[in-house]
């Protein structure tokens, strides 16, 4: 599990798409819990990276997986030297603090371990600590956001009507080739008519989507070919390690892959 505990430090840059910022603060002005879907690495944990720290908020972030128990969200008893411990999960921490809990890739989540979710989510606002017998009511500040990848299976399946109509959900997808070109060339500091290259070859592979790729190019994948070219490696070598490799174990797909990358550079 990969837990982020921190009060965010430098302003991260985000580049708006829509009016998901404005969004995002009345969800949080008035106790409602965010949804963000969108495809692999469309700037969604950027995002909320961006907005914890405008509203000076505690992040804390869980990347969920299969293996992801409600233990590892709320917290266990850990035995030391002077006996035994309470440690609060990131779950828990958050909703102490006032803080985001970010839950990335929600549906990877059992189904078991977000029904812990569900009165932090309704009206309730609160957190039951099973093993401790607490009851944490959140405080103002708090806020739960997940996000998922709606290409993937569906979370919303496995909560309650009435839970899942109380978030704030919100569609992502790869931004506009003018915006993306500026976050590419911004995030990988290369000049613009780079960044406008690798996003038109990234808008041309994402067209390719309905033929053998799961996954399309996304943002990130992008700006790391962009920052491998910027440290000198070969262009043609840095779209097939970073677009073309990561995309496809299919040999001829990634020989496809290299003959659209061969047409813009
Ligand atoms: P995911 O949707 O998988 O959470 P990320 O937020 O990690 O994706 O985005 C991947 C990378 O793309 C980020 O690290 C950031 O460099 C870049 N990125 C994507 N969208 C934006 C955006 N709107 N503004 C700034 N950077 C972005």
């Amino acid at each position: 599990m990969q837990q982020t505990d921190h009060l965010p430090t430098g302003q991260p840059f985000y580049q708006q798409v829509a009016n998901e910022e404005e969004l995002f603060v009345q969800a949080w002005k008035h106790g409602l819990p965010a949804l963000i879907k969108g495809p692999t690495g469309c700037g969604k944990t950027r995002f909320v990276q961006y907005m914890a720290h405008k509203l000076n908020l505690p992040l804390y972030t869980v990347a969920c997986h299969d293996d992801l128990s409600a233990t590892d969200l709320v917290g266990r008893h850990l035995i030391g030297a002077e006996g035994t411990w309470w440690q609060d999960g990131p779950l828990t921490r958050a909703v102490r603090e006032g803080g985001i809990c970010y839950l990335d890739e929600v549906v990877e989540a059992r189904q078991d371990t977000t029904v812990v979710l569900h009165p932090l989510a309704d009206d309730r606002r609160e957190l039951f600590i099973e093993r401790t017998g607490e009851t944490l009511q959140a405080p103002d500040n708090f806020m739960l956001v997940v996000s998922y990848n709606p290409g993937y299976q569906n979370l919303l399946k496995g909560m309650k009507p009435s839970t899942r109509q109380r978030f704030v959900a919100m569609r992502f997808d790869y931004p506009q080739p003018e915006q993306e070109a500026r976050i590419v060339a911004t995030e990988a500091g290369i000049d613009d008519r780079l960044a406008g290259q690798l996003v038109r070859l990234g808008n041309a592979i994402r067209r390719l989507e309905n033929h053998d790729l799961e996954e399309v190019a996304s943002t990130r994948l992008l700006i790391f070919a962009a920052r491998m070219i910027k440290a000198g490696v070969p262009v043609r070598q840095a779209c097939l390690a970073c677009l073309a490799e990561p995309l496809s174990d299919d040999l001829q797909t990634v020989r496809a892959l290299m003959d659209v990358v061969d047409v813009h550079f």
